[in-house]
């Protein structure tokens, strides 16, 4: 329970005197009024025995036909969550029947006067009942939420914002909301649009972050800006994505990577300190981007395991082994993830083989070191020479198995790192009690999108270049960004970057991402122009706040972090959002339906 945080601060109020939970030995003697939910009722021996709950915890009060005939009586008809008010004498449990599970154990109260505030409905699933249907949990989410672990959940969440906020502020940061109805920034995801009635035919866009605003922000002279701010972005939905979203949105001026980098990472250590207790150490690692996806083969490596991928092409530059020949004649890769100290029988390595099939491998080889050497359908095929350097080159001992790709490049780092995720799991290699933060860091300015046939902002176009724009000299693949993201265990959790802050500079990006001039004045005209005016150099980040509440909270689903979540399809099941609007406010905003209604 959470009695820590509540604080005792009721005497006076009109409808009862102190919290459940916070009831104790001192007030022995004392009459109070307490008001909360009944939790649970037994009927012993003439008495009837109720548990009252509110957000502090549990009291346990007791009905007695000595006490008051009435009361005792009137209480026989009392049920679950049943709302009241009882008032009585605390005094001390008889010995033997206290309960050491409960903070208020030693104490009860015998109850003069009652009054039923209000009275409940059969409950569509018990509060104490494990493993509830999510559906059920959803629609009715107020009763979810009188549960103690859901409840903890949400009081942890307002503890977060808190720290959050006197983080921030005592480091200077002013708060500041910007708009909901706004013009679509590109984050690269779909956007969610509203109608305007007063404008009729435009569209207002929800916020997919307040990107623009923040740089407007910094422009404006504000030094430095924070936000709690609710994004917006429809997307397909996945167990930790909600269509709507919180960030916490941060932007400094006259910064660069290292200053942005330090101070988040303090914000960083403060919600895991005020979450898990102990204290985050820092500074937190930091990797370049092309460091984790040649080793981990993922922009984010789950480093709470190793099992690194190693690069052994080099090692048959002169092979005979036709499949290696051939990759290195094509200009691929050859990578080994060695596992060590396991037993793997010869199904073990035929469902690794078949694993990395379904991710879309060409094909997985398979080495075993033993007292004989390595062992393989494929040793036949290799030199002495390059037996002996693989087994030096990845350090092999006896019992040692190590898996191999050789492909192109950029497929063989997606499939080994797939792959290393896998093994992971499955040779319970993950160490799952671990926190382990990581900065990803000089990641490449663009990426080019088979879907668009050209290449785009990898972070987005506000983004910077490390060095001048203007010395682009056309290697798209090789232009690095000052952007940064933070990783956990995993899972990206934080993500920004230091923006360009040159108007000839972000003019020249959007030509490099073919956008026309036209185009970019219609779309951010408001921004270049900011730009012109004496924009200071400045960068920022976002966090995704439900994310790192997820993780840190140690839940599988972001939807058990969010107080009133969507499903996988983005509805609402406690108010039955989205819904059809009547015909008089489509007329109203000029908004037909076409084709076939769901
Ligand atoms: N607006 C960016 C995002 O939502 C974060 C940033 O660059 O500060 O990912």
């Amino acid at each position: 329970m959470v009695t820590d945080i509540i604080i005792d601060f009721l005497r006076g109020y009109t409808l009862r005197d102190k919290y459940c939970g916070t009831v104790s030995k001192d007030d022995i003697g004392s009459t109070l009024t307490l008001s909360g939910w009944i939790f649970r009722r037994r009927d012993h021996g003439g008495l009837i025995f109720v548990d009252l709950r509110d957000i502090s915890g549990i009291f346990q009060v007791v009905f007695s036909p000595d006490i008051s005939p009435e009361a005792h009586e009137k209480a026989g008809d009392l049920k679950q969550e049943y709302v009241i008010k009882v008032t009585g004498r605390v005094q001390m449990r008889p010995e033997g029947t206290e309960n050491t599970g409960i903070p208020t154990g030693e104490v009860e109260m015998y109850v003069v006067s009652f009054e039923v505030m209000n009275t409940c409905k059969a409950l569509p699933f018990q509060l104490d009942e494990e493993d509830v249907n999510e559906s059920l949990r959803l629609k009715y989410r107020y009763l979810d939420m009188r549960r103690p672990l859901v409840q903890k959940v949400f009081l942890e969440r307002s503890k977060a914002y808190k720290v959050t906020r006197d983080y921030l502020t005592s480091h200077g940061f002013h708060e500041f909301e910007t708009p909901f109805l706004t013009k679509s920034t590109p984050e690269g995801a779909r956007d969610f649009i509203v109608p305007s009635r007063l404008n009729s035919g435009t569209f207002y866009a929800l916020p997919q972050s307040p990107q623009l605003f923040k740089q407007i922000l910094m422009i404006g002279g504000f030094d430095r800006y924070f936000q709690i701010v609710r994004c917006f972005r429809d997307e397909d939905l996945r167990a930790d994505r909600q269509p709507e979203f919180t960030q916490v949105d941060i932007e400094m001026s006259f910064v660069d990577v290292d200053d942005v980098i330090g101070l988040c990472e303090g914000l960083v250590a403060a919600i895991y300190e005020g979450l898990r207790g102990e204290p985050l150490t820092t500074p937190i690692m930091r990797m370049a981007y092309s460091e984790a996806m040649e080793r981990f083969g993922s922009d984010k490596p789950d480093l709470r395991f190793e099992l690194p991928m190693e690069e052994i092409t080099e090692i048959f530059q002169e092979t005979g082994f036709g499949v290696f020949k051939k990759t290195i004649d094509d200009g691929g890769a050859i990578k080994g993830i060695v596992l060590k100290g396991k037993t793997l029988s010869r199904k073990d390595l035929d469902t690794a083989v078949e694993t990395t099939k379904e991710m879309g491998a060409g094909g997985l080889i398979w080495i075993r070191k033993d007292n004989d050497g390595l062992q393989s359908p494929i040793v036949k095929y290799l030199s002495d020479n390059e037996k002996m350097a693989m087994i030096e080159r990845l350090g092999l001992s006896n019992g040692d198995v190590v898996f191999i790709m050789a492909d192109k490049r950029s497929k063989v780092n997606d499939i080994m790192g797939r792959f290393r995720l896998y093994l992971g799991e499955k040779y319970n290699l993950v160490m799952k009690d671990q926190f382990k933060f990581l900065w990803v860091v000089d990641f490449p300015l663009f990426e080019y999108s088979e879907e668009d046939k050209r290449y785009v902002a990898r972070h987005h176009p506000f983004t910077s270049p490390q060095g001048n724009i203007q010395d682009f000299h056309g290697d798209y693949e090789a232009f690095k960004a000052k952007a940064y993201d933070l990783v956990l265990n995993g899972v990206e959790i934080g993500g920004g970057s230091i923006r360009i802050y040159r108007m000839t500079d972000q003019l020249e990006m959007f030509k490099l991402l073919s956008i026309k001039e036209e185009d970019a004045f219609e779309k951010f005209g408001f921004l270049l122009e900011a730009l012109e005016m004496g924009a200071p150099p400045h960068g920022g980040l976002a966090f995704g706040f439900d994310r790192i509440l997820m993780m840190l909270l140690g839940l599988d689903s972001i939807r058990d972090v969010i107080p009133f979540p969507k499903t996988q399809r983005g509805t609402c099941l406690l108010s039955g959002a989205p819904s059809k609007i009547p015909q008089k406010q489509l007329n109203e905003l000029r908004v037909r339906i076409t084709g076939e209604q769901q």
